[in-house]
């Protein structure tokens, strides 16, 4: 017998009066890029709404469980701010969020799909999988057991699995927000698993019963889950409940013919960190990956986005993902970083080249936001402070600075007193020495800065000029390295 007063109580618990919706992700162990998308998706369309955004853990496919897969899809959300309101780990009135702790829920509402006739149990054991490839409704001798047998069998403890009952006739019509109607002919549907012989729900189940107690009012997931829907459908309608409005979102494809993979070598978000992408660079990108705000401005910080934001503006062609619209991207926003910001993220790829303690890491703000896209490009552009490259005297010619081996000596020769009478070694006292004895000298101010730029970086392409090198590395270094090169032309 089912217990009334237990389901009231289920059903008093579901929040109203407010737009919810939930990121409901398998915790795998890493996040796809259309995962984040999804995720982003689904927050903004509550935010937008001043509603809650809500995180479900579904974790009922027991078979593919990662350990500390859950803290993946916490740190992402909280790197990416995307702060949920209820969630496994924050709790709230719709708990529990995980899914294996709501077992005895839908073990309840099984039964009660029993009782109203949208399910039947199945004794047959032809397949436990959700989409049975031999199973064939219209002969499958348990759909019609007399509800007798049924109990009786299964209180003999005979094993069984709860199918779905799909009318055999008739179509379902369903209704979601980017795909408008769509209708299918009933009998093209399978009676798909409800609940395993485990005990734990498939995910067929187990999204209708969560998203219907979680109060949940927009669904919003991949477009793969579009041709299930008639069958969720036809399950809020066995049950009487309110049918949520559905958000299916196109994939995120590598190329026009395949879908985004880890497996095929594409890039996860935890990838793209590690790539050295900003994850505000990631999420703007991601967000415009499917959904357009209309015009042509592209960067947009979260709250920006959350404002401009509408369900209208998402795409249903699937969108491809370009690594280097990301990079635009990325290098966009760290230009536009606060330069504390920018060392702070910057600092354990700065140290990897730049060991020596001596040298302020802050003054590799100005020289770097500007050239780099990705954080990862950091090491090698400056891999000249703490040891000067063994260079070729080449690279003293070039014809626009008007320089070759004898006025790069020549220039050298001159500058290295100046220098040396700078007293405070500041960027404003080097580059004044520098731009007056040029003057005085009569020649290019590139004709005297090649030469020096060369001899204390010893490689050709360096991020900043002469000064602010000379600055970085400080007064000592700047003059040995200038008279090494000296020696170098000598
Ligand atoms: N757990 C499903 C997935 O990760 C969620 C689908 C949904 O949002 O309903 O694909």
């Amino acid at each position: 017998m089912t217990d009334q007063k237990w389901f009231e109580d289920m059903e008093a618990r579901i929040p109203h009066g407010e737009v919810r919706t939930r990121f409901a992700p398998s915790p795998t162990g890493y996040m796809h890029v259309g995962n984040l998308r999804t995720a982003l998706y689904t927050y903004l369309i509550a935010k937008k709404a001043g509603g809650k955004f809500i995180l479900r853990i579904e974790d009922t496919d027991q078979g593919r469980l990662v350990a500390g897969a859950a803290d993946v899809i916490y740190k992402t959300l909280r790197d990416c701010r995307l702060t949920h309101d209820e969630g496994p780990d924050i709790g709230g009135p719709a708990g529990p969020y995980i899914q294996t702790e709501r077992r005895e829920i839908y073990g309840k509402y099984a039964e009660l799909l029993l009782e109203k006739g949208g399910a039947y149990r199945c004794f047959c054991q032809k397949t436990e999988e959700p989409e049975g490839e031999n199973f064939d409704k219209t002969d499958d001798p348990c759909r019609d057991l007399s509800k007798a047998e049924s109990d009786a069998r299964a209180a003999s403890g005979e094993s069984f699995v709860i199918r779905q009952r799909i009318p055999h006739e008739g179509t379902t019509t369903f209704h979601d927000e980017i795909f408008y109607d769509i209708t299918v002919p009933n009998d093209t549907l399978d009676d798909n698993v409800l609940m395993k012989s485990d005990g734990l729900p498939t995910y067929n189940f187990a999204n209708v019963i969560d998203d219907h107690l979680m109060g949940i009012t927009h669904v919003v997931r991949g477009s793969e889950y579009l041709a299930s829907s008639p069958k969720y459908n036809l399950l809020y309608e066995a049950f009487g409940w309110d049918i949520p409005k559905y958000v299916h979102c196109s994939p995120v494809m590598r190329d026009k013919q395949n879908k985004m993979s880890k497996r095929h070598g594409d890039p996860s978000y935890e990838d793209l960190l590690a790539q050295g992408y900003l994850n505000d660079a990631v999420l703007n990108y991601v967000a415009l990956l499917g959904w357009s705000p209309g015009g042509e401005r592209e960067i947009y910080a979260l709250p920006e986005l959350v404002e401009a934001f509408d369900i209208s503006g998402i795409s249903k062609s699937p969108a491809i993902f370009d690594i280097e619209k990301l990079t635009y991207f990325n290098a966009e926003y760290i230009k536009a970083m606060e330069p504390e910001a920018f060392i702070k993220v910057a600092e354990p790829y700065i140290r990897e080249s730049v060991k020596n303690s001596a040298i302020d890491i802050a003054l590799f703000a100005p020289i770097l936001q500007p050239r780099t896209e990705k954080l990862t490009d950091i090491p090698e552009k400056i891999d000249f402070f703490d040891a000067l490259p063994d260079y070729d005297t080449t690279l003293f010619t070039n014809k626009k600075s008007k320089t070759d081996a004898a006025v790069s000596l020549d220039m050298l020769q001159k500058t290295l007193p100046a220098l040396e009478d700078i007293a405070a070694w500041t960027e404003e006292a080097i580059h004044d020495t520098l731009i007056s004895l040029a003057e005085t000298l009569g020649v290019k101010n590139a004709t005297l800065m090649w030469p020096l730029r060369i001899a204390v970086a010893g490689k050709l392409v360096t991020p900043g000029g002469a000064v602010e090198i000379c600055h970085i590395l400080g007064k000592d270094e700047t003059l040995r390295r200038m008279r090494i090169g000296i020696e170098k032309l000598s």
